[in-house]
């Protein structure tokens, strides 16, 4: 059984089961990037200030001594590979890891975690966005078989026309796989990339048609993907389980709530994928206690 399914198994027991939240941490390792994306949520926040290394791993050690529930880990940031040390450090804390990095810096050879490549567009829509020309230097540090590399493509009102040529410009490399979120818009700025209802909808369709090409290429499932709708979407977000599962730390390693985006993110409209994993895994649990239940029953 390979560390997602066994990660998916787990969340199971413990959603349904009564494990113990909170189960994932998410840390912010750097307030510092190499990188400046008009998009970026980080920079919209103001992370002025950032804990030193060794003062960081010493919260995450204490983080995990408090909740020993906690099995996986994002090393997030900022760009956190500005910061080796820490997450390969960090990392040994927990079974499951996940470095979610711009990729353009070479990936450590690290096979005990999976590196979320984030690449939200085709190199026109890519080097539009960040205003430099690293969309191919990207793709060459992504393009390994000897590490776990996804890419993390989020989705907005500029960039999904992208869809296709990207799934078929990757198909080609050595990555896993590409994962779709929607954008999240932050409270109090218009940056008019939120998709609306309608298009998000319109969207999903499209994935799913797609899935029939790339198959688990794209790495959300069917079930997934229904959830995210609008006649769904709404109810799961309006009461998020992330909230309880998940502990996130700033470059202070202060607590952000209620997510990794932090407090100004719109839950009412929130594209992030984590929530409808969690909610598609509880619905599956439901159905399957349901045909149990049937065959003890009858
Ligand atoms: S690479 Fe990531 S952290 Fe850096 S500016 Fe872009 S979105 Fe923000
Ligand atoms: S932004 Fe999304 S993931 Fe974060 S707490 Fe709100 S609904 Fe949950």
């Amino acid at each position: 059984m390979n560390k997602s399914i066994k990660l998916g198994h787990y969340f199971l027991k413990s959603v349904l089961f009564g494990t113990k939240f909170p189960m994932a941490l998410s840390v912010d390792v750097t307030n510092k990037c190499n990188l400046r994306c008009k998009h970026c949520y980080f920079f919209q926040q103001n992370h002025k200030n950032e804990l030193s290394e060794e003062d960081l791993l010493k919260k995450v050690k204490e983080i995990k001594k408090k909740y020993p529930s906690i099995i996986h880990a994002s090393w997030v940031g900022g760009e956190p590979l500005l910061r080796k040390n820490v997450v390969k450090e960090g990392m040994k804390l927990f079974p499951f890891n996940m470095v979610v990095t711009n990729g353009s810096l070479e990936l450590p050879r690290w096979k005990s975690c999976v590196f979320n490549v984030s690449v939200d567009g085709t190199k026109e829509y890519y080097e539009e966005v960040r205003g430099l020309k690293i969309y191919d230097k990207v793709k060459e540090h992504a393009n390994r078989d000897d590490i776990h590399v996804n890419i993390a493509c989020v989705l907005n009102k500029k960039n999904y026309y992208c869809i296709e040529d990207l799934l078929k410009e990757w198909k080609k490399t050595k990555i896993r796989g590409i994962n779709f979120d929607f954008y999240t818009p932050i409270r109090g700025i218009d940056d008019n990339l939120w998709l609306n209802w309608q298009e998000r909808d319109m969207i999903i369709e499209k994935l799913i048609k797609l899935k029939k090409i790339y198959g688990n290429f794209i790495l959300n499932s069917k079930s997934i993907l229904k959830l995210m709708k609008s006649d769904s979407s709404k109810k799961i977000t309006s009461n998020c389980v992330v909230k309880k599962a998940a502990v996130c730390l700033d470059p202070m390693g202060n607590r952000k709530l209620p997510c990794v985006i932090g407090d100004k993110a719109d839950c009412s409209k929130c594209g992030c994928i984590v929530p409808f994993q969690i909610e598609s895994l509880m619905v599956k649990k439901q159905i399957e206690s349901f045909y149990v239940t049937k065959k003890l029953f009858t």
